[in-house]
């Protein structure tokens, strides 16, 4: 029982499983601790964590925030979030608003295309979590305007699809300054999403990044290659950045993915936690 998954996601974004049921199907994996990382939001921690106390599974309050940064979007984890202090919700609640805000500017687009969805279809389809694209997808995929949900993405939603909006993102530094404020550990999520392929080049950002406050890297991950995981993983190591890993487990929104069950499930291990916290100590001192 010495296993873990330090990224995951719930209904407070846009994952199909509750906090509470993320929980549990930890402790059915078998899983010794779970970080709970929704998209921009600390909705689902609270829930989470009275689920991890009643079944004796480690929740650790967690967050992956959006960014951009040198031109560039990123994915920021942070962990061991104090997330009622650092004024971190309030700071997210920017995010909620303007993510409200996009969809139903997309779902115009859709209707000035001649596709009658509507806003009430997508947020049902959501079941009451945040809506994003990939309930808009779901929806145009229901109602027969595409042949799947990868063709509603690759037509309509990606960046330059035909109902693409832009999204509100936070520059890397605020992300990195809202989780450090409420005593966070923040790592860089899915390298590879970076697209630098070069260990040059990768080694010259990740120091950007750590010169900016970054604690860690995510190595571990269900789309790295095991070229890609060897290349952070010694560069980590080289830069004295911490490691993590985790699924993205979405439940059935990403029905490949399940929880702590990656290619380098081995690596998934409660050390990667022990280098959280000592860091967290040394930076916080607590
Ligand atoms: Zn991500
Ligand atoms: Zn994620």
């Amino acid at each position: 029982m010495n296993r873990i998954d330090l990224h995951t996601h719930s209904t407070a974004s846009d994952g199909s499983f509750r906090p509470a049921e993320v929980v549990r199907l930890a402790k059915e994996a078998g899983l010794k601790a779970l970080a709970l990382t929704d998209h921009d939001t600390t909705d689902g921690l609270a829930e989470a964590l009275a689920a991890g106390e009643k079944l004796g599974v480690e929740v650790i309050p967690g967050v992956e925030i959006s960014t951009r940064h040198a031109g560039d979007t990123m994915h920021i984890l942070g962990y061991f979030l104090d997330f009622h202090s650092g004024k971190l919700e309030e700071r997210l609640s920017v995010l909620k608003q303007a993510r409200k805000d996009r969809n139903p500017k997309i779902i115009a687009k859709l209707n000035a295309l001649g596709i009658p969805i509507t806003m009430e279809q997508v947020e049902a389809i959501s079941g009451g979590g945040q809506v994003g694209r990939p309930h808009i997808a779901r929806a145009l995929l229901e109602g027969g305007y595409v042949r799947d949900l990868q063709q509603a993405f690759d037509i309509y939603l990606k960046n330059d699809g035909k109902a693409y909006v832009q999204k509100f993102r936070f520059p890397l530094q605020d992300a990195l300054g809202m989780i450090r404020d409420a005593q966070g550990v923040p790592v860089l999520a899915h390298p590879f999403t970076l697209n630098l392929g070069s260990a040059g080049a990768l080694r010259e950002r990740f120091l950007d990044l750590q010169a900016h406050g970054l604690a860690g890297v995510e190595v571990f991950y269900s789309d790295h290659t095991p070229e890609q995981e060897a290349l952070y993983l010694k560069l980590a190591k080289e830069l004295g950045l911490l490691i993590t890993g985790g699924s993205d487990f979405h439940g059935a929104n990403k029905p490949e993915v399940t929880l702590g069950n990656i290619r380098s499930r081995d690596r998934l291990t409660y050390d990667l936690v022990v280098g959280l916290k000592a860091w967290r100590k040394q930076e916080y001192g607590q």
